[in-house]
């Protein structure tokens, strides 16, 4: 076995393999996406059952093998267990694991991603926000973090930062009303577009600290659900399952 080390992060997923054993990907703050190993996880007894179940966040304590990690011992500090006795709630929360390991890889710096994962988990346990606008918020945050974003801070034509009031959707930008061409032009209200600029600059700790009209709702569907149809070169499965 390889060196030993202590990895803090979320199980993501979580598969049964052989007889008792489990393979697991945990996104870590150390070293990224990870796939892991757990021998004997689902005997029983085994400290390991309820470790290794998606939305496990605490302390890992692994061994780095050739193509993967062997996980020998956790510590969790949240089971996150009210997303998992609501049926709505379990949909949204495997959706952004979903997300989260689509964008994510071993070795890279994932320490944004894991502290946003966390903070909207526990958000869809507010219950002044709505789920949806949560969703939305994080998939553009997640965005932000993998340099996929639109440009909703100057004018695509010529580059000046008031007067938008046009979205773009092949360009993924905004116009101001004397560069606005015709064709595949949004109209955006001076709250979506206020909108999407704060949850692009916010820290994750004011992310989910306010809620919109639905006009500002319907724009952040089309712009944000149109960016990550982009950024991501299939569906995501679990967005199935997802109310509109
Ligand atoms: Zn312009």
């Amino acid at each position: 076995m390889g060196q030993s080390c202590t990895l803090t992060g979320m199980v993501l997923t979580s598969m049964p393999v052989g007889e008792y054993d489990r393979r697991i990907t945990i996104l870590t703050r150390e070293r990224g996406k990870i796939a892991a190993f757990v021998r004997g996880a689902r005997r029983p007894k085994s400290t390991m059952v309820a470790a290794t179940n998606p939305f496990c966040f605490g302390e890992f304590e692994a061994y780095a093998g050739r193509s993967s990690y062997t996980v020998v011992r956790a510590s969790i500090q949240n089971y996150f267990q009210e997303i998992s006795t609501d049926l709505d709630k379990t949909y949204y929360g495997c959706y952004f694991l979903e997300v989260a390991d689509y964008f994510s890889m071993e070795n890279s710096d994932c320490q944004e991603q894991l502290k946003l994962l966390y903070q909207t988990l526990r958000a869809l346990s507010v219950k002044s926000l709505s789920p949806h606008l949560v969703r939305r918020i994080y998939e553009l945050k997640t965005l932000v973090y993998h340099g996929v974003y639109p440009n909703v801070f100057s004018c695509v034509g010529c580059g000046k930062k008031e007067d938008l009031v046009w979205y773009d959707r092949a360009r993924r930008g905004v116009y101001c009303e004397n560069c606005a061409r015709g064709g595949g032009m949004l109209k955006l209200s001076p709250a979506a577009l206020y909108t999407l600029q704060y949850i692009i600059t916010a820290p994750i700790t004011k992310l989910y600290t306010f809620t919109v009209k639905d006009e500002v709702l319907g724009a952040l569907d089309r712009i944000i659900g149109e960016c990550m149809e982009f950024a991501a070169d299939r569906p995501f499965r679990s967005a199935a399952f997802l109310p509109e």
